[in-house]
């Protein structure tokens, strides 16, 4: 089967060609970091109107470069949410029409599901596993048992993984998005800076910014108090706060459920020392980590290809009232 990937819901607008679920036929993306970055983060106004520029344009690069007709598409699937809701109706709205005019049948994606399928686009997946997703707007532990089932374990209560990157290094006057930044400056720091990790309790569910205030709060104390932090000590301390939580509740995740296959996903999963941890901790613990290659880790089009592929495989089908969900939930 030939699916066609669509992705909107933030600052990327994005299309792809997957074959049968796993084989990246094209991957195109077009970034708009560039337009946001004077403003520190996604305007929703500007990310809607740029989506509208290039989508078309990007449908059409994408099935030319994987060199596949409209009539020999199986599918087209479009993220669904959550996201932006201005965002996501763009995508959708050129998928509907893609549909309309074409009668390939139509599938909602959720932009999780899409992330965690970023993996099965080098080798597939294998069940029953869990994942760990932290990306800009979530960190959540899902347990799949099998294609096309999300079981949601835990998630955050407040900040994302990837916001709090780009919370602090916005206070530590790095540019944005702030995760690699983040990454690159705590390579030349010490993470021996005492600050608080959130375990509550035996939940897998995180917390993230009780840990940003103590950053903020460490930072102006040592300003008020004369005394100078290293930057770079700030910056290590914080990651290996949030390393070491998301480390640690993916394996007790794998545990709880008696799995050993994790996979890692979304933005964060691009960060250095999370991957060490993981990579060095699950050989200890006898659990196979897949970690996405770096260019699928963000936003893009394939991974919602893949995800589309085993929702249309089950029959899944979205109709044309198909809507944009800014907070769409992944276990339906
Ligand atoms: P969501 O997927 O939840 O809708 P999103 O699509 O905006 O959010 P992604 O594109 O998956 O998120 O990831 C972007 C996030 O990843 C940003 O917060 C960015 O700072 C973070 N990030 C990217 N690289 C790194 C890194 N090396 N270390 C830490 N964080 C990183
Ligand atoms: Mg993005
Ligand atoms: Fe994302």
């Amino acid at each position: 089967s030939l699916v066609l990937g669509i992705e909107t819901s933030c600052d990327e607008t994005a299309a792809a060609v997957v074959e049968d679920g796993h084989i990246l036929k094209s991957n195109i993306i077009s970034s708009q970091m560039e337009i946001h970055r004077r403003f520190g983060g996604v305007v929703p106004e500007v990310a809607s109107r740029r989506h509208v520029e290039r989508v078309t344009s990007i449908i059409e690069q994408a099935l030319g470069e994987a060199k596949v007709t409209k009539e020999e598409l199986s599918a087209v699937a479009v993220t669904q949410g959550p996201g932006l809701v201005g965002a996501l109706l763009i995508g959708i709205s050129a998928a509907k029409a893609f549909s309309f005019a074409t009668g390939v049948p139509l599938v909602g994606v959720h932009h999780i599901a899409g992330h965690i399928y970023a993996s099965h686009l080098v080798e597939p997946l294998r069940f029953p596993l869990v994942a760990l997703v932290a990306s800009g707007g979530h960190t959540e532990l899902i347990y799949m048992p099998e294609h096309n089932r999300f079981e949601r374990l835990g998630r955050t209560r407040d900040d994302a993984a990837g916001e709090a990157f780009d919370k602090v290094a916005r206070v530590l006057e790095l540019p944005y998005p702030g995760g690699p930044h983040i990454d690159r400056l705590a390579k030349a720091g010490a993470p021996h800076l005492d600050l608080p990790r959130s375990w509550l309790g035996d939940s897998l569910d995180f917390s993230f910014s009780g840990l940003k205030s103590a950053v903020i709060n460490l930072l102006h104390n040592s300003q008020q108090r004369g005394e100078t932090i290293e930057k770079a000590d700030l910056a290590a301390s914080f990651q290996a706060s949030v390393v070491e939580v998301l480390v640690e509740k993916a394996v007790r995740a794998t545990r709880l459920k008696g799995v050993s296959e994790l996979v890692l996903a979304g933005g964060v999963s691009a960060n250095s020392a999370l991957r060490e941890a993981l990579a060095s901790r699950c050989r200890e613990e006898g659990i196979i980590l897949r970690v996405p290659p770096l260019e699928l880790c963000t936003d893009n089009a394939a991974m919602i290809a893949a995800a589309g592929t085993y929702q249309f495989r089950d029959g899944q089908f979205a109709g044309l009232d198909l809507n944009a969900t800014a907070n769409l939930s992944l276990d339906r």
